[in-house]
């Protein structure tokens, strides 16, 4: 089964087949981890790392036993608002910036990105920097991956040398919009990501996102191609919460191991 729909009349970004694959109740990017990099997204096991929903301390330990994990001192995070502001970070800091992309070219920074249907999008330059934006219908349409590349190479990452991972999210398969969010989308990046089954608007995140990092000068471009609400994975969606509207996040990461001290 494909959960994703080609559309002829349409270049298609040059995808890799989806290589993400689960291991220790994470999912991880193939694509990231042959360049070195940590990098992909918890599972619900992990607990709620972000949402609003859960209590702030909690989510502070999940993240705080995350990093630990995954041999990080801690996961730097921003205020997440659905733009198009990237950060240059270096450690974490307090009060988190507001952005929705972060980017690093130290080793020993994991950065981190909230979803729970969102697209985390992951990007590394072989040779050092590393980035992680937030892309949901709106940070898409406002092509908030670009904003993240452009800053990277401006910081002195190699454009063509870059990796992008579209980390799971609500997939096309599921992500209805209203017509004034549709309308929105066109205007801003034009129809090739809308479609219209049984009188229902369908935005793909992930050709939308991978378009705008092909276009952005990214040659290699993963697509995690699992859906949050319907993909058979242990994660969070926003919109497949309970009832009583609870939810979590899960949390999509990315950093550069340090290098390891020579044994005397
Ligand atoms: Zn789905």
């Amino acid at each position: 089964m494909t959960l994703h729909s080609k559309r002829e009349g349409i270049e298609k970004p040059q995808e890799r087949e989806s290589m993400w694959f689960a291991e220790d109740a994470i999912l991880w990017s193939s694509a990231l981890r042959k360049l070195g990099v940590t990098a992909g997204i918890t599972a619900r096991s992990h607990g709620s790392m972000a949402g609003s929903h859960h209590p702030l301390a909690e989510q502070a330990e999940n993240r705080a036993a995350l990093a630990r994990r995954l041999g990080f001192d801690a996961v730097v995070r921003a205020k997440q608002v659905h733009g198009r502001d990237v950060a240059y970070v270096t450690a974490a800091v307090e009060p988190w910036p507001i952005a929705d992309a972060l980017w690093t070219d130290r080793p020993g920074v994991l950065l981190g990105i909230a979803a729970a249907d969102c697209v985390p999008v992951l990007v590394a330059d072989p040779r050092g920097p590393i980035g992680a934006a937030h892309a949901g219908w709106l940070g898409t349409s406002l092509e908030v991956v670009r904003a993240l590349v452009d800053a990277m190479v401006a910081g002195g990452a190699s454009r063509d040398g870059l990796v992008a991972s579209i980390g799971p999210s609500i997939g096309p398969c599921c992500y209805t919009i209203d017509a004034e969010r549709a309308e929105a989308v066109r205007e801003r990046i034009g129809p090739d990501a809308l479609e219209t089954r049984d009188g229902k608007t369908y935005f793909d995140l992930w050709s939308a996102n991978a378009a705008q990092l092909r276009a952005a000068g990214v040659r290699e471009v993963e697509v995690a191609r699992i859906c949050t609400l319907s993909g058979g994975a242990d994660l969070w969606s926003y919109r497949g919460r309970g009832p009583d509207g609870k939810y979590g996040t899960q949390l999509g990461f990315i950093g550069r191991p340090r290098l390891k001290a020579a044994v005397p």
